[in-house]
């Protein structure tokens, strides 16, 4: 697929093959990017507090500082086991999904809301358990934002502190 040319060389802009780069078209491929990925659907939750907001969102987008996250960035971690249960890997989806801590929280939280049991396999499914349930659009933001606010306590009950080469780092995100 390469063609040589007696052609200088030169640098070519890859969104329309433009010779140089401009910001109009940095622009243009930063909004197209965003467009492709989660982030426009990602719907926050009006009533829970930024942070928790912030916190789904990264987990939505499997960009939180989940131990074996850290560990594909080479931080130096003595286990990568889940905080809670300590049988396995600590990745975002079995913190939030498959731990049987969070399937706990959910079967507690679908028990007092009077709603159908909630079961996800990714983070993604409960973010989008709401629209499953049949209640009116008042109830579904609700739960919605009980399921952020219960991520962000599960989040924030398994931080703990690492040890790196270069000093203790803590997870936050
Ligand atoms: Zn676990």
């Amino acid at each position: 697929m390469v063609r040589l040319l007696n052609n200088k060389d030169a640098w070519l802009w890859d969104v329309n093959r433009q010779k140089g780069l401009s910001v109009n078209y940095v622009k243009k491929a930063l909004i197209f990017d965003r467009e492709r990925s989660h982030l426009s659907k990602f719907e926050w939750s009006k009533w829970v507090p930024i942070i928790c907001n912030i916190m789904a969102w990264r987990g939505n987008l499997d960009r939180l500082a989940a131990k074996v996250n850290l560990k594909r960035r080479n931080m130096d971690i003595s286990s990568v086991l889940c905080p809670f249960c300590e049988e396995y890997e600590e990745t975002v989806n079995h913190l939030f999904t498959a731990c049987r801590l969070a399937i706990r929280v959910w079967a507690d939280i679908s028990a007092s809301c009077k709603i159908q049991p909630i079961f996800a396999f990714e983070l993604k499914d409960l973010m989008d358990i709401h629209n499953a349930i049949q209640s009116g659009k008042k109830m579904k933001k609700i739960i919605r934002g009980l399921i952020i606010i219960s991520c962000w306590c599960i989040w924030k009950r398994g931080m703990t502190w690492y040890s790196t080469r270069s000093g203790e780092v803590r997870k936050i995100f």
